[in-house]
């Protein structure tokens, strides 16, 4: 027997470790099973469980235990990510409260206190997926820095070289002076801010006048190569060619003409800063100006800025502001909305710098990786996202993937110190191997130097797939789970991660990554709003599965991922569907109080004595079996954990469970039989259609029903499908009028405000057919809705002073007469409506107050409205009351 409540605790842990013991987890590498398989996206070492993830593993999990008990040969591969920038900040942000940084420290102690730093914490996050309930193959755990992967990494970063897709660039990238490292264009958040715009007036070398050009950033003015124009631009025509002397430092530059200049920017004229703009480089090189650097990797003035060396950038901008305006320079300042990217890591303002960098030449790959979409070999689920990652495929620019900090793959690039030879010349010294080289293939010099630089860590996540399956060499897992199923992550790591694992998967084997990608939408909160640590509206999902159990927490999750639309989560739904958790469990002490030891389950199929409500149920479950199963396939979630919901909550507990007690009571040893075993089948197949949503109240409950199960654990029971029920057309219609007949008195007791125990007298006149059905099943309506006597009939009278209840197929009458007084009902609604209507008054009087709705703060006003129209829907629900009973009560007269 089972305890009286359902209580998490000691349940998840049990069947959490009995599940490990059992291996149901592990895959196997050579099976006839056909495969199944995801790779989980790496959380980073960093992490700690958010609801991102909570959602993200969950809807795996769903997914995963669905198909390990449809047979397939699953594999859930686990693993987390390095996070190069992450968990550098991290480390540093540790050694800064002893008073040390890295640098004292030097690379290599830096990078073994990382790795140090990461064997104590970072398995934190995998603990918490546990937590969860996740299902993955534990041994596969791989780690983005791991030996396997780091030498994926550089297999892939030798062979893209080798092809040329991968280069060294002078490039302005943008850059942070605070990580000290360059980011890549989706690292750097844009911000709108009032800011200004200067016009700065440089005058003519010769003395003829001036050009004035607009800037938003005065000190780059500094690294100022020339000034550019649009060659159409009549204003500027005639001075395309002249020189001019740049403010402040006094240097020369020409007037140049370039298409790109936009003629209403401004004055048309643009100052051009090659070093320090991304335009500006690119005009440079068209033109052949030199590059000058004025700033230095911290983002402090260098030696290029003259006087004003080694001031911060922003000190520099007002001095160089107030050296303008005393040298009559500055000729306006105009307000002016401009887009500021910060890091996306530290929120530091982004510098574009001019630096050398490696990159990735993505276009080749990012046209294959469109065809992969297009060609349907890759689907996008929802397939609104379709449209994003072709844009973005479309215009991908080159992708830089190198980064100033330690902790990451070290760029596998030595270079010559000696460059003897010609041949060495050639090749600008550069040495790109597998293996750390002894000494220089061109010259034989032994004086190399590794590249500083790590890769990005998006370089190696996005070889995930294939990396983590034993690449580059031909393994079994890579044969037997490549490509993967289907990947389920979030939308903002679509350009990140998914788009980059389509290229590098196709380029690398040839072959698609996953044949699906299902992305999931946002979790908000329940006003919608994005969650945050300064709203403090965060959810811990650790909170949550304390609370309520994790069952009740995944089946929230599960419920409300309908596909491209906002999750809002809140509290109180865990708590909601913790009351089905309960259902649950009480329908299962149900049939535990009930079976006897000498009770025998049969098999339902060709079982003799089937009821009504029996055939039914038996019908209902074939239909949700077969439903769960497809929306599932189509990753509907939401739908499924709703459908197998309703029919638990509803159709078996509600409707089932309250119809077959007569016969579980009764004498009639068939009929009990039959109800038993139906009532054993449907319920054992419901916690095998739910074990994927609440994997541990539907083991424990399993484990315990004393019945023969074929399987060891319902992890591995195979999933239910619709031959697990019998479907029956017939009884399904039968059953919908029976249902329809006792609504209909319960409505009428309901808006009669009725004790659910007074019993009633029902009158039910039928159309043509409907009769025999209930007449039938008299028993089950008077029973479920507490009617005395029932008369059931064609051509049966409406009695005077009834209550009328009508559907399709019947007319309801319940006599009124003796039950209930419906003038004093009229008066007690009537008194209710007054009640009501002063407070719509109050609410009236507010809301037309001028000063009342200039001062209240919106939120205020807001709660009134939503008050007086909730007023407005309670006065007209009870009218509609008063004038329902004054029909009624007019058959008295
Ligand atoms: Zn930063
Ligand atoms: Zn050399």
């Amino acid at each position: 027997m089972i305890d009286k409540s359902y209580n998490p605790k000691g349940i998840e842990d049990k069947w959490y470790s009995y599940w490990l013991e059992k291996g149901y987890f592990k895959a196997d590498s050579v099976s006839d099973r056909p495969p199944f398989s995801i790779v989980i996206p790496p959380p980073n070492v960093t992490g700690s469980l958010h609801l991102g993830h909570a959602l993200d593993v969950t809807l795996q999990d769903i997914v995963i235990r669905w198909k390990r008990m449809c047979g397939f040969n699953t594999l859930w591969l686990p693993g987390t990510d390095h996070a190069g920038i992450a968990t550098q900040n991290v480390v540093e942000r540790e050694l800064k409260k002893e008073g040390r940084d890295r640098h004292k420290l030097g690379r290599e102690a830096f990078i073994e206190k990382v790795w140090e730093w990461k064997e104590q914490y970072g398995g934190r996050i995998i603990h918490q997926l546990k937590r969860l309930g996740a299902s993955c193959d534990w041994d596969r755990e791989r780690f983005t820095l791991d030996k396997g992967l780091s030498r994926a990494v550089r297999e892939v970063f030798v062979r893209l070289y080798s092809e040329g897709l991968i280069y060294r660039g002078d490039y302005i990238i943008n850059w942070c002076p605070r990580c000290h490292t360059a980011l890549s264009d989706l690292e750097v958040d844009h911000e709108e801010r009032e800011g200004s715009l200067y016009y700065i007036r440089y005058k003519f070398v010769d003395g003829e006048g001036h050009i004035v050009v607009a800037t938003t950033r005065p000190e780059t003015l500094l690294g100022d190569t020339a000034v550019a124009v649009n060659p159409e631009d009549d204003r500027y025509k005639d001075l395309v060619g002249k020189t001019l002397r740049l403010p402040l430092l006094g240097r020369e530059i020409p007037v140049i003409p370039d298409e790109f200049v936009d003629t209403s920017f401004g004055t048309g004229a643009v100052k051009v800063t090659p070093a320090h703009d991304p335009n500006d480089f690119e005009i440079a090189q068209r033109h052949n100006l030199p590059f000058i650097k004025i700033m230095t990797g911290e983002g402090e003035m260098s030696d290029e800025a003259g006087p004003y060396k080694g001031l911060d950038r922003f000190e520099c901008r007002k001095n160089i502001l107030k050296d303008l305006e005393s040298d009559g320079l500055l000729a306006e300042v105009k307000p002016h909305t401009i887009g500021l990217g910060h890091c996306y890591r530290c929120k530091t303002v982004v510098e574009p710098y001019l630096s050398k960098q490696w990159f990735v030449k993505t276009r080749p790959l990012a046209d294959e990786a469109i065809k992969a979409v297009k060609e349907g070999r890759v689907r996008i689920i929802p397939q609104g996202w379709e449209n994003s990652y072709f844009d973005w495929m479309k215009n991908i620019k080159d992708w830089c993937i190198s980064r100033q900090i330690w902790w990451g793959h070290r760029i596998p690039v030595w270079y010559c110190g000696a460059m003897t030879n010609q041949a060495c010349k050639d090749k600008d010294g550069i040495i790109v191997s597998l293996e750390t080289p002894g000494e220089c293939p061109y010259c034989g010099d032994t004086g190399l130097v590794q590249d500083e630089d790590v890769l990005d860590t998006w370089f190696s996540s996005a070889l995930w797939p294939f990396s983590t399956l034993g690449w580059p060499d031909d393994t079994d897992d890579l044969r037997t789970f490549y490509p993967t199923s289907v990947l389920i992550t979030g939308f903002d790591i679509l350009f990140f991660w998914v788009a980059r694992m389509v290229m590098m998967g196709l380029k690398f084997m040839d072959k698609e990554p996953f044949h699906h990608t299902y992305i999931h939408a946002l979790i908000r909160d329940a006003k919608g709003q994005k969650m945050s640590k300064s709203k403090g509206n965060v959810v811990d999902p650790l909170e949550m599965t304390e609370l309520y159990g994790t069952d009740s927490f995944r089946f929230t999750l599960a419920a409300f991922a309908a596909q491209g639309r906002d999750i809002k989560f809140s509290e109180n739904r865990v708590e909601g569907y913790r009351h089905f958790i309960n259902k649950i469990w009480n329908a299962a002490r149900f049939i535990f109080v009930n079976l006897k030891k000498e009770d025998k389950i049969e098999p339902v199929a060709g079982l003799s004595g089937l009821s009504l409500s029996d055939k039914w149920i038996l019908s209902r479950l074939s239909s949700v079996a077969a439903e769960v199963n497809r929306t599932l396939e189509e990753y509907r979630f939401n739908d499924s954990a709703n459908i197998v919901y309703q029919f638990v909550w509803h159709e078996l507990c509600d409707w089932y469970l309250e119809m077959i007690k007569p016969a579980l009571f009764g004498d009639d040893a068939v009929a009990r039989g039959a109800a038993l075993s139906t009532l054993v089948h449907v319920f054992e197949t419901c916690l095998g259609i739910l074990h994927p949503f609440v994997p541990f109240v539907t083991e424990e409950l399993w484990q315990a029903l004393p019945v023969d199960k074929k399987a060891e654990s319902l992890c591995v029971r195979e999933y239910p499908t619709e031959k697990d029920g019998i479907p029956d057309r017939e009884a399904e219609d039968k059953m919908r009028l029976v249902m329809e007949a006792v609504s209909g008195i319960r409505n009428i007791r309901g808006e009669l405000n009725l004790s659910p125990s007074l019993e009633l007298r029902a009158i039910i006149r039928t159309s043509n057919g409907t009769g025999d059905v209930l007449s039938e099943n008299i028993s089950y309506i008077s029973k479920l809705a507490r009617a005395s006597s029932i008369e059931i009939g064609q051509d049966v009278d409406k009695p005077e002073d009834a209550a009328v209840s009508v559907n399709p197929a019947m007319e309801i009458f319940v006599p009124l007469k003796g039950l209930f007084d419906v003038d004093a009902e009229i008066n007690r609604l009537n008194k209710e409506i007054n009640k009501i209507e002063d407070n719509l008054l109050f609410i009236q009087k507010k809301l037309s107050n001028e000063d009342f709705m200039s001062k209240a703060p919106k939120a205020v006003v807001d709660e009134s409205k939503d008050k007086q129209a909730d007023y407005n829907d309670k006065l007209s629900a009870l009218m509609g009351n008063i004038e329902k009973l004054r029909q009624w009560g007019k058959q008295d007269g």
